[in-house]
């Protein structure tokens, strides 16, 4: 693969993985990912717990990011699956309006159905709502039980509540899906998971019927088996399969940069003239380092 290629990996849960995860996609030509706000693998008691969580997306992790050459941005939601207990969500969704507005926040997310129950479908509809006000852009988890019924619904209560199509990114698709995302104006975002569900063979595939048009590749890799090179190594396999260079760069570069920058936060200028890597700078006191020599890029040397 040409190594100047950029990717853009729109769905990772860094906080989940390490700094060798950074250094790995930095070299692998990732220069900028989008981070959501998820579950952490098992529910949160207190709302506390989601401050501090939230708080990590919009500044330790972007700060850990810069160290390794990457640009970080998030989206801040209450995901569907701790959307089921009531009591905290309510709570959850009066601390959104406190990050919605930060520097790297590019979009509401991810959202949706789980389990597709009543208090899912309450919390999705009120982040729509918000979503709509602010005039953001929606990061849609889909279900992966009842995964096209749980797709159809999704985008249904999305134009129900009066949202653009073209500025809501459904997540998680697969061949099941896809035509019904495109046909409705949605973007299509597809999960590539190294073992199961949708592999980066059966992207390419993808890719070769339904062109690059509204198709975003991302790797959501997180605490579980995951690959957070997925969007890199989908790239590389595209190209030897014959998909053209501009349908790769669309898929895993430009429709995720046109898809989640339209709030303004997210910029090409943030990396094509990048603040060079100095890993001597702290933040709260904190480095990334644990006592080795940290890199100065040598610009930097005063
Ligand atoms: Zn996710």
């Amino acid at each position: 693969m040409d190594e100047k290629m950029m990717i853009i990996d729109p769905h990772v849960h860094m906080s989940s993985r390490t700094t060798d995860d950074y250094e790995a996609m930095a070299a692998a030509g990732v220069v900028a990912i989008i981070e959501p706000s998820f579950w952490l693998g098992q529910p949160r008691t207190q709302v506390g717990s989601f401050q501090d969580y939230y708080s990590s997306l919009v500044g330790w992790e972007p700060f850990r990011a810069s160290q390794f050459g990457i640009k970080h941005y998030c989206t801040i939601g209450l995901n569907s699956k701790e959307a089921n207990n009531e009591a905290l969500a309510e709570q959850v969704i009066e601390l959104l309006p406190l990050y919605v507005h930060k520097e790297n926040v590019v979009a509401i997310g991810e959202i949706g159905y789980d389990d597709q129950t009543p208090a899912e479908d309450k919390f999705f509809r009120i982040q729509l709502e918000m979503a709509k006000a602010l005039d953001m852009t929606v990061q849609v988890h889909t279900p992966h039980r009842d995964k096209r019924a749980g797709t159809i619904k999704s985008m249904e209560v999305c134009l129900e509540h009066g949202l653009d199509p073209a500025n809501v990114i459904i997540d998680h698709n697969n061949e099941e899906t896809v035509k019904d995302v495109l046909d409705r104006g949605f973007i299509a975002a597809f999960t590539i998971y190294p073992k199961t569900k949708m592999g980066n063979e059966r992207m390419v595939e993808v890719v070769r019927k339904f062109g690059s048009s509204n198709i975003i590749v991302d790797s959501s890799a997180d605490w579980g088996v995951s690959d957070p090179l997925a969007v890199p190594k989908t790239a590389s396999l595209m190209l030897k399969r014959g998909i053209s260079m501009e349908d790769v760069r669309k898929t895993c570069y430009q429709n995720a940069l046109d898809a989640f920058s339209k709030n303004g936060k997210m910029k090409e200028a943030h990396w094509l003239q990048p603040d060079s890597i100095n890993q001597s700078q702290l933040f709260n006191d904190n480095s990334v380092l644990r006592g080795q020599t940290p890199r100065i890029d040598e610009d930097q040397i005063t």
